[in-house]
């Protein structure tokens, strides 16, 4: 089978040939469908985060596909069942944060993609756990962004308590903030959509957003201030300086909640400023298992649309330049 591994960081992913993995205990083998390429996949394959992954591997963490193969003790799911794997590739299901609700904390997770091999390929591994169940009524190439885009948002809505008639600040509609819109709407929030090209401007303002911001021209703090300054932002830009912004961009008892991931990013706030106001300054990270399956529940009832170009799995590095060229769509979605 062909997959798509990282061996340099920095260089482009090469395609090779492997053996098709078989499944251990507890594990299965997914024939893909569907891959998404979520930007995190690039930070991988460059090392752009402190703690990187082993070289070689196979990026990837939105893998949507057949079960191929299951191996002993596999009760949950059969071969034929269509199943998506997202980044949360295991967690313990014994410590604290994964009893209280927060297995996405957990400290001994594996994440597809990343800690292990994960979805540019044609057949890949899961933990049949940790593999979601794509309901009959969602398309594949639908399913795969929302298996982490779709998953992180609604998380990050959740997180950031999101109620009727706030004001929510979407910063960077790309594979995820396209989503978070949707979201953002879905839990009653006005939305105010922010980002530098005008391809994604369009599609927030198709996808029900309020106020568009282009923060090419305008200030988006002072743009959100002009709206009385937003109760929720989301910072889902991979642009360090866009959430020092998007803080600024708060009106008091304000929540920004942090998603993306630019390398080596800070955020610096003035502590005065943040006390009087009340504001809450919170990092959210993918969704678990009961999100995802909400999030697929949501799709499958007609209220989220999933915008995406596909392209084949031997295209992948020229997907990644568009994808940082701003020149794809919300999503791109890889086939074999
Ligand atoms: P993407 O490249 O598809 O989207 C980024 C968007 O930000 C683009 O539309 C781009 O035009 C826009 N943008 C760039 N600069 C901007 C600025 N200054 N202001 C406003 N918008 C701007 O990326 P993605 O796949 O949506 O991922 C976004 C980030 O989220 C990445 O860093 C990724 O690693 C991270 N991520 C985090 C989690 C998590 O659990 N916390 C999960 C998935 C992805
Ligand atoms: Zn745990
Ligand atoms: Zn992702």
């Amino acid at each position: 089978m062909r997959a798509a591994v990282a061996r340099r960081f920095g260089e482009p992913l090469v395609i090779e040939d492997r053996p098709i993995p078989e499944p251990g205990p507890g594990q299965i083998t997914v024939r893909m469908q569907a891959s998404g390429l979520c930007h995190t996949d690039i930070h991988a394959a460059n090392g752009d985060w402190p703690v990187k992954p082993a070289l070689p591997f196979v990026p990837g963490h939105e893998g949507v596909g057949a079960v191929y193969a299951v191996g002993d003790g596999v009760t949950s799911t059969q071969v034929g069942d269509v199943v998506a794997v997202p980044w949360l590739g295991y967690a313990c299901g014994e410590c604290k944060d994964c009893l209280s609700g927060w297995e996405t904390l957990c400290l001994r997770q594996r994440n597809t993609g990343y800690s292990v091999d994960g979805c540019y390929a044609e057949y890949f591994l899961a933990e049949a756990a940790f593999a979601a169940k794509v309901p009959a009524g969602v398309d594949p190439f639908d399913a795969a962004p929302l298996t982490c885009a779709g998953v992180t948002t609604y998380k990050a809505v959740k997180v950031g308590n999101v109620r009727p008639a706030d004001l929510v600040a979407i910063s960077g509609v790309g594979g995820l903030g396209h989503l978070a819109v949707q979201y953002a709407k879905i839990f009653g929030g006005t939305v105010a959509a922010i980002d530098v090209t005008d391809e994604k401007l369009q599609l927030a303002k198709d996808l029900g957003a309020d106020i568009l911001i282009d923060a090419r021209t305008q200030d988006p703090a002072a743009a959100l201030q002009d709206h009385g300054g937003a109760d929720v932002a989301i910072g889902l830009a991979v642009d360090e300086k866009s959430f020092a912004t998007a803080y600024a961009g708060l009106r008091r008892g304000g929540r920004l909640i942090l998603v993306a991931l630019p390398p080596a990013g800070t955020l610096s706030i003035p502590v005065f400023d943040t006390v009087l106001n009340g504001t809450s300054v919170i990092g959210s990270i993918v969704g678990t298992r009961r999100d995802l399956a909400d999030v697929f529940a949501l799709q499958a009832l007609g209220r989220t649309r999933v915008i995406y170009e596909t392209r084949e799995l031997a295209s992948v590095n020229e997907s990644i330049a568009d994808v940082l060229h701003g020149r794809a769509r919300a999503r791109l979605v890889l086939r074999p």
